[in-house]
């Protein structure tokens, strides 16, 4: 079964001569290959199952609007209703009070859309000039144009003829700060139209930031006229820990965040870029249009499972249930520093975790072993395991979860 299949970020001679892992149901923080197998989900899929799997209530809610009216558009003056109640819900929440929402249909287009609208923010206010567009080593911002421009993942930018898609685009060092005001030195300010930032790195490896890092890059920006642009594409919904996003955990008063995975916990595709209140003004005023839009943005199927999901997340309290995850998995990962195979474990901040292999090599045989215990295990960066469960895993499940990781290390 699925020898058509394309993989994404595979191997796929090693796909085709190994077989796929096939997954047929889920249930919480367990999933269930075809054989029937039980795996726990170390990574919440591609980290945005946050409410857990087989939840039926987001399933009936999505069954409802599609019954009512699949979708229709969000071009001109058109919405679906249960669109424009979501992106008012979400203002509510939004980090920057006022906040306007532009919907997507996942984290490489709010990217891309974050890229465009900054851009086009500095041409609508007189300065033009300011087109680059500054990431990070280290960095995932999805796989869209601007997001490949800006990957700090070396392997997800090369082959492309570097810089060609997008030759307005910069990295700096993930962790120095310095090295971003080094840039604005060689480059000027006034030719810098954003700095792109998650707030813990994800794919490459989960790295969570320096103390202090990210409020000095915003003071940089801010400084500089340079807008701040927070990808909360995993941190947010929860994932930060306690808190629906790190830009509130850490008063980032960012100019645009962009999210997506956790919006609707993966149960449809959906993404949204948060816009606040000085960066959209421009476009509110009346004989200005932004040219830009995706058919299924504000999908409303999608925006009626993203209804359900905020509403569980907020009645089961699942917030608290994250911070709960940040302790617990530190708790039962970091001793695993200890084994001879692992060269350091990266935990503490957010319902993340990753467990560094000494050899990278291990990475993609190792995630086969944990199979073999019980778990469905991803690689992330260089070598480094990830963690990211669904809110509902407890620490029960945390606990046998590094006790599988354990015995997969031998
Ligand atoms: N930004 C970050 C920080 C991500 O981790 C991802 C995906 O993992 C993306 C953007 C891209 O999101 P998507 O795969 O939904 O396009």
């Amino acid at each position: 079964m699925g020898g058509a299949l394309w993989h994404g970020f595979a191997d796929m001679g090693a796909v085709h001569r190994d077989g796929a892992f096939v997954v047929s149901r889920g249930e919480g923080a367990y999933i269930w290959d075809t054989d029937g197998t039980r795996y726990l989900d170390a990574t919440a899929g591609l980290w945005f199952t946050n409410v857990g799997h087989g939840r039926t209530e987001i399933a009936d809610a999505v069954a409802a609007q599609l019954s009512k009216v699949a979708h229709f558009s969000t071009f001109g003056d058109f919405t679906p209703d249960v669109t424009a109640a979501l992106a008012d819900r979400l203002a509510q929440i939004a980090p920057v009070p006022g906040s306007k929402v532009f919907f997507t249909s996942g984290g490489s287009d709010s990217v891309d859309s974050a890229a465009k609208l900054a851009r086009r923010y500095w041409a609508e206010t007189g300065r033009p000039s300011k087109r680059l567009i500054v990431g990070r080593e280290k960095a995932y911002h999805g796989m869209h144009v601007a997001g490949t421009a800006l990957a700090g993942i070396p392997g997800n930018r090369e082959g492309y003829g570097d810089g060609e898609f997008m030759p307005d685009a910069r990295t700096v060092e993930w962790d120095e700060a310095k090295s971003l005001l080094e840039l604005i030195e060689r480059e000027g300010a006034d030719r810098i139209a954003a700095f792109f930032c998650e707030p813990i790195i994800g794919a490459g490896g989960i790295y969570p930031p320096p103390a202090g890092y990210l409020t000095e890059v915003r003071d940089i920006c801010r400084e500089h006229d340079i807008l701040f642009v927070v990808d909360e594409v995993v941190t947010g919904f929860g994932r930060i820990g306690g808190e629906w996003f790190a830009s509130t955990r850490f008063d980032l008063d960012p100019d645009m965040v962009t999210t997506a995975k956790g919006l609707t916990s993966g149960y449809l595709p959906m993404g949204a870029l948060f816009v606040a209140p000085r960066v959209a003004e421009p476009f509110f005023g009346g004989g200005v249009w932004w040219r830009h839009g995706y058919t299924y943005g504000g999908h409303a199927g999608a925006a009626a499972a993203a209804m359900a999901n905020l509403d569980i997340l907020e009645r089961e309290d699942l917030l608290a249930e994250s911070k709960r995850l940040e302790t617990s998995l530190h708790e039962h990962l970091s001793p695993l520093a200890d084994h001879p195979r692992v060269a350091e474990v990266r935990s503490g901040l957010g319902a993340v975790a990753a467990v560094q292999l000494a050899d990278p090599a291990e990475a993609a045989p190792f995630v086969k072993t944990l199979r073999e215990h019980g778990i469905s295990g991803r690689a992330a960066g260089q070598g480094a395991m990830q963690f990211s469960p669904s809110f509902v895993m407890t620490d029960d499940q945390v606990a046998a979860m590094a006790a599988g990781v354990r015995a997969a290390l031998g």
